[in-house]
């Protein structure tokens, strides 16, 4: 029987971690040799016993067939701190307390030492970990096996990830328990771990301890020490970094042919942004795009809706502003030339070589940044001003 690693190509891997976790044996070891720095699994060979458990529970050898949604709502938390804490309306935090206060158990993804990383957590404080989107790959290690067992122990547990995590905590359960409630987020790629760190690099030499990646609806990439003091502060079309996430042309390799997106979805609800929303609720630090697309998520939705502001919307209304519900991203013409960099020097070198037009944009914004009587004037340019705040199409 075959491996994972002789059967997955490292470019199609997702780095879900299923293979590692089901591996009787431990002999999967998973390492930040990827494609753009991307984790991939790697078996060592003595302690293989050639069992095929990698390969059955392989999100990319095996399709799941997830649901269309059989409802769709804008909401928001009405808790304006806890909105203010997090990415979008809040309402992973709403449905996490509702989980927690039932005494259940939550997996979801933070930021420890600047990795960012799924944690189990049990108590409310704890849930302040989990708020704001890290947009960075989310590292499993052995949470699917932790999930394992608290279902076993008959704990409600709450798994929120990006689809790929989802499905791969999927494969490696093999059946979905009634305890499990899966939340998805809507996604349009995640880059690698190791490329975040090169593009903290190109905002500061200092030691940063804690990273956000928004405020409300605006992007911006801000990095703090330790006492809170703010490091950098760079909004996304000033940031190396943070524009290559917002402009797709960072991601992991295997996020421009995920099967993932689309109307089809593998959580009990999924959770986005709802960009293009014109209804009546106040979207002032953000509103979510929530699907309802099992029975399950429907008795979740049903409680979870009591206690936040909510309307019913349409998913025709969403889809043209969201790539994630109709097609990957588009793959970057000089996406080749990204990894070729990235192979030999480095995702921060990676970063500002690969895609010179942009960087150009992102370093001229920088330096007109730092004295606003300049900026004004230069972006009301006719014609340039206008380049100067968006990128060309
Ligand atoms: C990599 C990435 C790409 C995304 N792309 C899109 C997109 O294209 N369109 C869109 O509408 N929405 C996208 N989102 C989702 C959006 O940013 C919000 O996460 C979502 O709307 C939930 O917001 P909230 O206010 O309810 O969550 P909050 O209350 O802020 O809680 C955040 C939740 O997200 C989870 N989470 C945070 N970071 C990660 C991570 N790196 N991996 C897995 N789980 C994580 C946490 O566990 C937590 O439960 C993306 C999110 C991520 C992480
Ligand atoms: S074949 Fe079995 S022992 Fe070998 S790596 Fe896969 S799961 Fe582990
Ligand atoms: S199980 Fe996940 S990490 Fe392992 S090879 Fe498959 S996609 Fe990659
Ligand atoms: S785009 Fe797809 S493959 Fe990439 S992180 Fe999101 S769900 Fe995973």
């Amino acid at each position: 029987m075959k491996t994972v690693t002789e059967c997955v190509r490292p470019e199609l891997c997702y780095s879900c971690t299923a293979c590692v976790n089901s591996c009787p044996t431990n002999c999967i070891e998973m390492t930040p040799t990827g494609p753009v720095g991307s984790l991939i699994p790697s078996v060592d060979a003595g302690r293989c016993l050639r069992c095929g458990r990698c390969l059955q529970v392989c999100p990319a050898l095996h399709d799941l067939s997830g649901n269309e949604p059989i409802s769709v709502y804008a909401a928001g938390s009405t808790n304006e701190q806890l909105r203010n804490h997090s990415s979008s309306g809040g309402i992973a935090t709403e449905i996490a307390r509702n989980v927690i206060n039932a005494g259940g158990v939550v997996y979801g993804s933070a930021i420890v030492n600047l990795e960012v990383k799924h944690i189990r957590v049990t108590s409310l404080q704890g849930l302040a970990k989990l708020q704001g989107s890290k947009y960075v790959h989310s590292r499993i290690y052995d949470s699917y096996r932790q999930v394992r067992d608290d279902l076993a122990g008959g704990m409600l547990t709450l798994f929120i990830g990006v689809p790929c995590q989802v499905s791969g905590l999927v494969g490696y359960l093999s059946k979905i328990p009634e305890n499990l409630i899966l939340v998805d987020l809507l996604c349009h790629g995640a880059p690698s771990q190791d490329c975040f760190e090169g593009g903290i690099k190109l905002e500061t030499a200092e030691d940063v301890s804690s990273i956000a990646f928004r405020e409300g609806n605006r992007y911006c990439f801000r990095g703090f020490t330790t006492d809170g003091a703010c490091v950098f502060e760079m909004p996304y079309r000033a940031s190396y970094w943070l524009n290559g996430f917002v402009e797709g042309s960072i991601f992991r390799e295997c996020c421009y042919s995920c099967k993932y997106a689309g109307i089809r979805r593998y959580g009990d609800i999924t959770l986005g942004d709802f960009w293009g929303y014109k209804g009546a609720l106040n979207v002032d630090d953000g509103i979510n795009f929530v699907s309802v697309n099992t029975e399950k998520g429907a008795s979740v939705w049903a409680e979870v809706s009591k206690c936040v502001s909510w309307e019913p919307r349409t998913l025709d209304e969403a889809v043209p502003y969201n790539h994630s519900l109709t097609a990957p991203a588009s793959r970057p013409e000089n996406y080749e030339r990204f990894k070729h960099i990235y192979a030999k020097s480095g995702g921060a070198k990676a970063l500002l070589g690969a895609y010179p037009s942009k960087t150009v944009f992102v370093l001229f914004r920088r330096l007109v940044r730092k004295h606003r009587s300049l900026y004004s004037f230069v972006t009301k340019l006719p014609l340039l001003g206008k380049r100067l705040m968006e990128y060309p199409e």
